[in-house]
């Protein structure tokens, strides 16, 4: 949420919520103190190594008061028989996606609960590890109930009672996630307000405050003690060899990943075009997951343009696509994120749709004159109708003119030929200082004004 102030456990980087969803499980937990919660997309190293592989899963701090929401994204990206619509919720954006149905929002308000039963049950004592009254609780529970986890086990079942309200009132009002995601749909009423003011939607704002205690067994109520006690030390311990460890694992797998990357790197370098043309698709895969394992250079990055420069367009939709573009995109940054963009763009494997105006300006001043100048016309072509369409602000305008200077005078008289980026679109469309910048650059190029 907005107001937490914890950025890292565990060893992952706390995701921020969408605002809507925040906004969301505000209104479903008015006392939830979000300042000690955090959001993961990953679970902790130590849970993955039990083979533990539910959804999600809620859990206090080994040492603070804090309380952990974790994602299992890789179990959350196998299709399965409760989500067979989920594509690829590589990160919790994919509650954004559109048509994405509830089920990971469903699944975040039932982890929710859980974070709301342990600030209730821990609000009135320092909590020790894992020895604390909600884990205590929840192993009381647990133990009452046969050893055995479902859905009827005390805690779990205010979760799930929960989340199956909010499925059925949701998909009663035909709210789906990208409605919940604001998803920019002028027209549409605010869907939360819609949400907030159905009657099942009023029926969902109980969960206040909950203790939920079970048994009164005191064997129950002591083995429990012991049992979260152990939980508490184990963990630790297991914390503190790792913390003792990981350094000496890193030195190793850097030492090897660099060497795989100097590999890949002088390979790219020296063999000529047709050479690495003629590999097969596996093959460049293989070399560009390697240069994009660890930490991804300008020296990796510029030997994926040089390998990607060298391939038929079909053959870099199959490249980037094996990756998936985003993915792809996010390796890169700079001046090398501008010429990828280019490239990409040359090939069609990204739209000029996908980027307004912004995008356009920042991809620009990215690339630079070297990219700009080796993009295809009808890139620029359709890079200049952008900029121009809608309105043309100042920094539009500056780009026009700067893009303007990096081209050839042949380039810009093809492109002053084509239908929408002739003489007088862009006479209309600049104004002011712009404009006689413009006619300079032009006069510059040789080309008067008409
Ligand atoms: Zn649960």
């Amino acid at each position: 949420m907005d107001e937490s102030v914890i950025t890292h456990a565990e060893g992952l980087p706390a995701y921020r919520l969408p605002p809507c969803v925040q906004n969301l499980l505000r209104f479903l937990y008015p006392t939830i103190n979000w300042r000690t919660v955090a959001f993961f997309n990953d679970i902790p190293w130590w849970l993955e190594v039990t083979g533990w592989d539910a959804n999600a899963i809620t859990l206090p701090d080994t040492f603070t008061n804090q309380i952990y929401v974790f994602f299992n994204s890789k179990k959350l990206a196998r299709p399965s028989a409760s989500h067979t619509e989920l594509v690829y919720p590589n990160d919790l954006n994919a509650l954004c996606r559109p048509g994405q149905s509830t089920h990971l929002v469903a699944t975040l308000i039932h982890e929710c609960v859980h974070v709301l039963q342990f600030q209730q049950a821990d609000s009135s004592s320092i909590p020790l590890g894992y020895l604390r009254p909600s884990t205590t609780d929840y192993l009381k529970c647990w133990a009452c109930h046969g050893f055995v986890y479902d859905d009827q086990l005390p805690h779990e079942k205010e979760a799930y009672d929960q989340e199956r309200q909010f499925t059925a009132c949701a998909s009663s009002l035909g709210l789906d996630n990208a409605v919940w995601c604001c998803v920019p749909q002028p027209s549409a009423a605010d869907p939360l307000k819609h949400f907030m003011t159905s009657a099942c939607g009023q029926a969902l704002v109980k969960m206040q405050s909950v203790r939920t205690q079970c048994c009164d067994n005191a064997l129950a109520g002591l083995g429990s003690s012991i049992l979260a006690a152990g939980v508490g030390v184990l963990v630790t311990a297991a914390k503190i060899v790792l913390i003792l460890v990981t350094p000496i694992v890193e030195f190793f797998s850097d030492l090897f990943n660099s060497t795989e990357d100097d590999k890949v790197r002088d390979d790219i370098r020296s063999a000529s075009g047709s050479n690495l043309a003629a590999r097969s698709d596996a093959d460049l895969i293989d070399m560009v997951q390697k240069l994009f394992d660890g930490p991804t250079g300008d020296d990796d990055e510029n030997a994926v343009l040089r390998l990607l420069s060298c391939l038929p367009c079909p053959r870099v939709a199959t490249l980037v696509g094996s990756f998936g573009v985003q993915n792809f995109l996010d390796e890169f940054q700079g001046a090398e994120y501008g010429h990828l963009q280019l490239l990409l763009l040359n090939c069609g494997v990204l739209s000029l749709s996908s980027l307004d105006d912004n995008g356009v300006c920042a991809l620009v001043k990215a690339a630079g004159c070297a990219g700009i100048s080796g993009a295809s016309v009808s890139v620029l072509h359709g890079l200049f109708l952008q900029l121009l369409s809608g309105y043309t602000d100042d920094e539009d305008e500056q780009t026009i003119n700067a893009m303007m200077g990096c081209l050839s005078a042949t380039t810009i008289r093809t492109v002053l030929r084509m239908n929408g980026t002739r003489w007088d679109d862009f006479d209309s469309a600049i104004q002011g200082d712009e404009w006689d910048d413009f006619v300079d650059v032009m006069k510059a190029k040789g080309i008067p004004e008409p």
